[in-house]
């Protein structure tokens, strides 16, 4: 059906990591708060437990940033209400279901498939559970006419930008031709999540990439044959 979507499958350090998907942050808190209870409880029995102690110490300072005592982002952030959420099903091919543990950029593509929706490459996606024609994912789509669908949610990973699929958020945009070139609709809805993802990690200008950036692939197309109408992206978002 296309050609972007290749070489973006896991790789050996995901597939060792899938479905061994660290204790969630909830998790965390309640493991704290038992271990708490039982120290008091303990306590009161006129018996300490250092070790435990210990770790719950350490599980309370590692929801803090050790420089400046900020607390890190490490639930997903509240999805602003102009993003539809339409999460693919839980499956190898597309949403492994493997924690992002961290968020160091974002990636922006293009699906490389001419006048298709953003609903038709989410199920394109969503339909790779049964066809296993490849493995590909993208945590956003934008439509050519400016609709946002999130596929994928922003504390695991897809399989969008191989080597980077560990480290950043992947963001893929519809286009109208074969030139790739992004719609007005397009573009101001590329622009408003961008801003949003820059302030919700922290992200500077060098953090917004392409797909070429990473694996020198022609992605997003008219992007890369046009560096100047990239650069005029990056000058329309805002860096704190
Ligand atoms: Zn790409």
């Amino acid at each position: 059906m296309r050609g972007e979507y290749t070489g973006a499958g896991p790789s050996g350090r995901a597939r060792r990591r899938r479905r061994r998907r660290g204790p969630s942050v909830w998790g965390l808190l309640m493991g704290a708060v038992i271990l708490a209870a039982g120290v008091v409880l303990s306590s009161a029995l006129g018996e300490k437990l250092p070790e435990e102690t210990g770790r719950a110490d350490k599980l309370a300072a590692q929801t803090r940033l050790p420089e400046t005592g900020e607390p890190v982002l490490s639930l997903p952030p509240e999805l602003p209400d102009w993003v539809r959420q339409d999460l693919l099903p839980v499956n190898e091919y597309s949403r492994p279901g493997t924690a992002l543990e961290q968020v160091n950029g974002v990636v922006v593509h293009y699906v490389g498939n001419p006048g298709t929706t953003a609903e038709q490459n989410r199920s394109y996606f969503a339909n790779l559970a049964q066809t296993h024609e490849t493995w590909a994912s993208s945590h956003f789509l934008i439509g050519i006419d400016g609709t946002v669908i999130q596929c994928v949610p922003l504390d695991e990973i897809a399989y969008c930008s191989t080597i980077r699929n560990e480290d950043t958020i992947s963001i893929e945009c519809c286009h109208p031709d074969d030139g790739g070139e992004f719609t007005e609709e397009t573009m101001a809805s590329l622009v408003r999540l961008l801003d949003w993802l820059i302030s919700t990690y922290r992200l500077g200008r060098e953090d917004v990439i392409r797909h070429y950036d990473v694996a020198g692939k022609e992605c997003p197309r008219y992007y890369v044959r046009h560096p100047e109408a990239w650069e005029d992206i990056l000058d329309a978002l805002t860096f704190a």
